[in-house]
């Protein structure tokens, strides 16, 4: 028998977790970070759906944002609403 690496798992070589995942979501959206870096948000994404999910929140927040500003006709609602989101989702992943 051959000696053999157990208790590796999956995110083991993401290098990003999901907290860091998270928290850098706005950098990686925003192209701010190193390729090293990118790399490493992007693998984590890959392996894990939830943080894929915020990062498709994230990202389509961006989008309604940037919109808005485009045209300037958006509703004082619609803004609220979307910092309210921001807020939030903020709020849940800061422990
Ligand atoms: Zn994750």
């Amino acid at each position: 028998m051959s000696t053999d690496a157990h208790g590796h798992t999956a995110a083991d070589h993401s290098g990003a977790d999901c907290s860091e995942t998270l928290h850098r979501l706005y950098e990686y959206l925003d192209g701010e970070m190193t390729a090293t870096d990118t790399h490493k948000i992007a693998l984590h994404l890959a392996a894990c759906a939830p943080c894929m999910e915020q990062h498709d929140i994230e990202q389509a927040v961006k989008a309604i944002v940037r919109r808005s500003c485009a045209t300037e006709c958006a509703p004082p609602a619609l803004r609220t609403s979307i910092v309210q989101r921001i807020t939030t989702i903020r709020v849940e992943y800061t422990d």
